[in-house]
């Protein structure tokens, strides 16, 4: 699979902030690509930079396998702020002159609004849209010209409930038809939800990138209780193939790599040592758990 976008590390200052430090991870076409972190940590700086809205500071990035330009922009859609649209006129209207201005997409307007599932209020005026219609405009605008990529910043921010799952079935859609989304979330559910990759952003740093199965839930976490916790420890120390463990107040933590924790196994040494278990259970790590454990370090 060809990358659609790599960068390599990029890093950026805004005067003396740093935005971003050496960050360098690639998108595989076709890929629904997360780039996750809490406020604040350079997503959309990175956004921006890809975009040729800021310059980075040092490093380089290639779009489509070439070094960027305008031409190679041409094929990426962008959502990066809440466009400009006019309240007084209607979707419809409003994409008209977004396609005039993109300078494409004249010839498929209606195919994006029924995309976006705006066709049957396509003559009402953009200001009796709901948030949820206004957003789904404006990923119109941004499907105009049919591009293969799709840059969204934030695409469910200030969203209800119902708008967000909207955008996220959207999301989905387009990315059966084969294009590549590349979007920028604080959301761990949104990411987890609708992405096939993920790049953690920490203050500017990436903290790991790469496939969500493989990234995010890469552990088997067991975790077990005993009327003494201590020689639990001990006991479950002395059987082999974990990662790592942790004290919690009433229960130890044991983590596997993916697939190998092995409950019976674990049962029976720690009886056969004279350790009785009261707790057993094999947890997913979600990526929730992973994300705070290392946002938090
Ligand atoms: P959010 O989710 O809040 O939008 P973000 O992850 O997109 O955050 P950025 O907006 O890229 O993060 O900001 C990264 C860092 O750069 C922050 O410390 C921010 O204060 C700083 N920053 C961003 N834009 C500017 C600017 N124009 N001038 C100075 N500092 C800036």
């Amino acid at each position: 699979m060809n990358n659609i976008l790599d960068i390599n590390g990029i890093s950026k200052f805004y005067g003396p902030i740093q935005a971003l430090d050496n960050v360098s991870f690639s998108v595989p076409a076709g890929s629904v690509f997360g780039i996750l972190g809490p406020n604040g940590s350079g997503k959309t700086t990175l956004l921006g930079i890809v975009m040729d809205i800021l310059r980075a500071t040092s490093g380089t990035f290639t779009l489509l396998g070439q070094p960027p330009s305008a031409d190679s922009r041409k094929h990426i859609g962008t959502l990066l702020e809440t466009p400009n649209f006019y309240h007084y006129l209607s979707g419809e209207n409003n994409l008209r002159i977004a396609a005039e201005i993109k300078g494409s997409g004249k010839d498929n307007i209606n195919e994006v609004l029924q995309k976006v599932n705006l066709y049957d209020r396509r003559m009402s005026k953009f200001m009796t849209y709901s948030l949820g219609m206004k957003q789904r405009l404006a990923i119109a605008s941004a499907l105009l010209g049919n591009p293969d990529v799709l840059v969204f910043d934030e695409p469910t921010n200030g969203l209800d409930p119902v708008g967000i799952a909207e955008i996220r079935e959207l999301i989905k859609r387009l990315a059966e038809e084969g294009k590549t989304i590349i979007m920028a979330s604080h959301l761990l559910d949104e990411v987890e939800k609708v992405c096939t990759h993920v790049a953690i952003l920490k203050k500017g740093k990436l903290l790991l990138s790469g496939n969500v199965d493989e990234v995010l839930v890469n552990e088997d976490i067991v975790e077990v209780s005993a009327s003494s916790l201590d020689r639990l420890e001990e006991v479950m120390r002395s059987l082999n193939g974990h990662i790592n463990m942790k004290r919690n107040p009433h229960s130890l933590q044991v983590n596997y790599p993916l697939g190998t924790a092995n409950l019976e196994r674990i049962n029976q040494h720690c009886f056969s040592q004279g350790v009785v278990l009261n707790l057993l259970q094999l947890k997913k790590k979600s990526l929730e758990t992973k994300f705070f454990e290392l946002t938090n370090n």
